[in-house]
């Protein structure tokens, strides 16, 4: 879409002149697209949990509600805070990094330790069940713990949140060459073709009857993202719609320092 403006610069009886500006809101016009929709989705996933927080609030403030019921609200109560939470986590994590006011703090990582641990503690929460596959002598990432945590915890979520009805989520480490490669596979969903390109984009979800009734705002996999290409590393996926996906993340590898062409082992007692 172009927008024009025309100017008369000089009208004399013999002299006409007249510039011509066009201008491209090609980009303007996406920019504010993505602002409304922003605005749309935000006060919806804002409002959603807010409405039952205070509704269950209500009921516990100013009626008698017998003590098991009492704890069930709670629960829910707890449980929509949390999403709040998140949301708002995911907005403002999203800020700072676009801005480039994320800091990142670089340690070695040691894969194998960092990753049974993630996968434990994901134990009991959902009907899944994670299978660790390390295919690779547990090698040292660089990168931020937590961040690098955030990554996996936003894949794996998704991984179970889009395979209903499925058990079963696989996480298999490798190297290639001088990376590591974490792939999350589950067996669900699948996203659609036509969904491909546009599925790193801010605010982004799939429309599809399959997954309404499924939450999200649309942020976990933009965040996935900037948090990976901050490490440089990178993200990629591969699916299949009705049999499944795998998210890929690879990471620069740390090399253990040697000394005289020796490696050092440091080990802990
Ligand atoms: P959210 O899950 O909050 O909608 P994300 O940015 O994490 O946002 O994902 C964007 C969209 O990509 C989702 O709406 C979902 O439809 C699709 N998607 C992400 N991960 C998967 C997956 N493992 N299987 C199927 N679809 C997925």
């Amino acid at each position: 879409h172009y927008e024009l403006h025309a100017n008369v610069l000089e009208s004399g009886a013999s002299n006409r002149q007249l510039l011509l500006v066009f201008r491209d809101r090609t980009e303007e016009e996406k920019a504010d697209e993505a602002k409304n929709e922003f605005v749309s989705i935000v006060s919806h996933e804002l409002r959603t949990p807010l409405s039952s927080i205070m509704g269950f609030m209500e009921i516990l403030l100013h009626r008698e509600v017998a003590k098991e019921k009492q704890r069930k609200y709670l629960e829910t109560v707890y449980k929509e805070s949390q999403r709040l939470s998140h949301l708002i986590g995911d907005f403002l994590d999203l800020q700072r990094m676009e801005s480039g006011k994320q800091t990142y703090h670089l340690t070695p990582i040691a894969v194998e330790p960092w990753l049974r641990e993630l996968v434990e503690g994901w134990k009991g929460q959902w009907p899944h069940r994670i299978e660790l596959r390390l295919e690779t002598d547990a090698p040292y990432v660089v990168g931020d713990a937590d961040r690098l945590t955030q990554v996996m915890h936003n894949l794996i979520s998704n991984a179970m949140k889009y395979s209903p009805g499925q058990d079963r989520i696989v996480v298999r480490v490798r190297t290639e060459g001088e990376r590591c490669v974490i792939d999350v596979t589950d067996f669900g969903l699948g996203i659609p073709e036509e969904a491909k390109p546009k599925l790193f984009t801010k605010f982004y979800r799939v429309d599809n009857s399959d997954r309404r009734q499924i939450g999200g705002t649309g942020l976990g996999l933009s965040v996935v993202k900037e948090i990976v290409e901050a490490h440089e590393g990178a993200m990629s996926f591969d699916s299949e719609l009705g049999a499944g996906s795998t998210f890929t993340v690879s990471l620069p590898l740390y090399e253990v320092p040697s000394v005289e062409g020796r490696v050092v082992v440091v080990e802990d007692d």
